[in-house]
């Protein structure tokens, strides 16, 4: 059993110390209960379920779930705030929302929690931390079929530093994903109780189609005229009400929600009449205009937060201005390099972040974590995801947003959500660890392999001096990291683990789909290059283009392993793999049989 204790936030609150053995089972026979408050809270019979459950899964032994009214007796497992003398000396305020207390008194397992669902976190911890159960995502998970459970020293308290903390890919919006690794949910996919718009709502607040004819006025102004499908005036009075008044109509629809964006339209479309100008002016940014007027609207609203972006052209924090007490900043990295950390690759941003935290201590950070144009694309950026979410953490961030795949699948979507999740929890964890956990787990024989695939991937990115845009694409890699001598590298290694792997199909499935990048690459680099060793064409005895077999075979592998593996679309919003196959399929058929020089006109 592992003995480490991590403190995410360093407070010991312990009157006493306990480092007792803990016989939760023995030869299969329980004589534990696992006990709720008489009056629990949903998410304390929820967490007690779950416990009761993997225990089952574990054991085949049923541990009972009673409530604190019977008579207190060694073997309890005490969840939540139970009525028993045990609890008395925990500082369940020093949990906050979402942290917990696991403790092995020798006689009585404590899992306390926070005021949210610290609880439930706690029993998740257990399992994964004390009874080494995994899951590797929604559908790939590990329970350990044993007999006994004695647990050892267990003194671990979590507090995390991020408030909320959301991973954006489809697997992870699975119900026992987020709260196996204590993720959030802003709303578009799952429901969230938190947020009521999340980001780019002022068109939601004002409607175009309702005020643009009798009241221009209340848009953008630039190249001499207003424009509705842009932004809001803001310093226009009227737009001020408008927006409260819709605002305050959508609370009243659903006041659950504490986070309500007000916020900026996706274009950099902002207004520059004479009253926006002056104010941005002042101020040495567009965020002069915006922000005065979200600090209007939160004023309106004290019992909300409202939450703005600072994004694109808002991105810098404006001199002499604060933001109000309830006031959240939405703070996006659209820009940044991604082949290098954000502390080393983009100062810019740094200055932005820095500055931003000077006035407020209310940060939700939008990172970006994929290539959106090539979701299959090789993008070797995962060692910069841990100092990254350690930067924001030192920068007074409160909550992260990691952006990745809004479409199904990706290039190793699980593994990048899985570090991702752990990261958001423990910026400090120990990533090489978690790394090759998952990877033996989730590869199985092949995982040592995937490893060499990865370092390979990464140690020749940054050799070469190959930079990662989040638009760029793998024709740009052509010559560092995808070359064609290192793509020959990739496939050996991939026919290896395909090897190595070929008596698991599950495991074989999760390889094939590591491997698809490789052929994306491929793909992508062929059409670029047409002819030659790499490219979608040869050339017959009389000059005349035909298909290159090879390429057709990869096209094809490459389409029918993202169909059955559920990959929704090849780029954010668009092209499925069906239609990338046929747009793909045109390409060679449409120059198929030209000259070389036909091909190039
Ligand atoms: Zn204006």
């Amino acid at each position: 059993m592992k003995r480490t204790i991590i403190f995410l936030i360093a407070i010991s609150f312990f009157n006493f110390s306990y480092a007792q053995e803990f016989s939760l089972v023995k030869q299969g026979k329980s004589g534990s209960r696992i006990i709720i408050p008489m009056k629990e809270m949903a998410i304390e019979m929820n967490a007690a379920r779950v416990l009761q459950d993997y225990i089952h899964r574990i054991l085949g032994a049923r541990v009972r779930i009673r409530s604190d009214k019977r008579k207190p007796k060694n073997g309890e497992i005490l969840i939540g705030n139970v009525n028993r003398p045990e609890l008395q000396d925990v500082a369940i305020d020093k949990l906050a929302k979402d942290g917990f207390l696991l403790l092995n008194t020798g006689n009585k397992l404590i899992v306390a929690g926070g005021t949210e669902k610290g609880v439930l976190y706690g029993v998740y911890t257990f399992l994964e931390k004390y009874l080494d159960c995994r899951k590797y995502s929604s559908e790939v998970a590990y329970v350990p079929k044993q007999k006994t459970i004695v647990l050892d020293s267990i003194e671990d308290m979590q507090v995390p530093c991020f408030t909320f903390r959301e991973v954006y890919y489809r697997d992870a919006y699975d119900e026992e994903y987020l709260d196996w690794y204590k993720l959030d949910c802003h709303g578009e996919i799952g429901s969230s109780r938190e947020w009521g718009f999340w980001c780019h709502s002022f068109s939601q607040l004002l409607s175009p189609e309702e005020y643009s004819e009798s009241h221009p006025e209340y848009f953008s102004f630039y190249n001499g005229k207003r424009h509705p499908e842009s932004q809001l005036c803001l310093t226009n009075p009227e737009v001020l009400k408008i927006v409260c008044k819709n605002l305050k109509s959508e609370i009243d629809k659903n006041s659950e929600p504490l986070y309500w964006s007000v916020s900026q339209n996706d274009n950099t479309k902002y207004c520059r009449c004479p009253d926006c100008t002056v104010l941005d002016e002042q101020t040495g940014t567009s965020m002069g205009t915006l922000l005065p007027f979200i600090n209007k609207v939160a004023e309106q609203f004290p019992d909300k937060i409202i939450s703005t972006l600072a994004y694109q052209y808002t991105c810098k924090p404006p001199i002499n201005i604060v933001s109000g007490k309830n006031v959240n900043i939405m703070l996006c990295n659209i820009e940044s390099p991604r082949h290098v950390t954000l502390e080393k690759g983009d100062t810019l941003f740094c200055k932005d972040l820095n500055g931003w935290g000077h006035l407020t201590d209310n940060i939700i950070l939008w990172d970006y974590v994929i290539q959106f144009p090539n979701l299959l694309a090789p993008f070797p950026n995962l060692r910069t995801l841990q100092p990254n979410v350690q930067y924001f953490r030192k920068n007074k961030v409160t909550a992260v947003f990691e952006q990745a795949n809004r479409e199904t699948g990706g290039e190793f979507a699980e593994l990048r959500a899985y570090l991702l999740a752990k990261l958001l929890w423990d910026p400090d964890l120990n990533i090489n660890e978690v790394m090759e956990d998952f990877l033996s787990g989730y590869y199985g024989n092949a995982s040592e392999m995937i490893k060499k695939y990865i370092n390979v991937l990464h140690d020749e990115m940054e050799q070469t001096g190959a930079k990662l845009s989040i638009f760029g694409n793998p024709v740009q890699a052509k010559e560092s990291f995808l070359s064609d001598s290192l793509i020959t590298a990739y496939n050996q290694i991939f026919d290896s683990s395909e090897k190595a792997v070929a008596a698991s199909p599950d495991i074989l499935m999760h390889v094939k789909s590591a491997r698809a990048s490789v052929y994306y690459a491929m793909l992508e680099i062929a059409r670029d290059e047409k002819t030659g060793v790499r490219g979608a064409f040869i050339t017959d005895d009389n000059g005349l283009l035909k298909p290159n077999p090879k390429m057709v075979a990869i096209l094809n592998e490459f389409v029918s392993q993202c169909k059955s593996t559920g990959v929704s679309r090849v780029r954010e919003w668009d092209t499925t793999p069906q239609e990338y196959f046929e747009k793909y399929t045109k390409f060679i058929e449409e120059n198929s049989g030209k000259t070389v020089p036909e091909l190039n006109k």
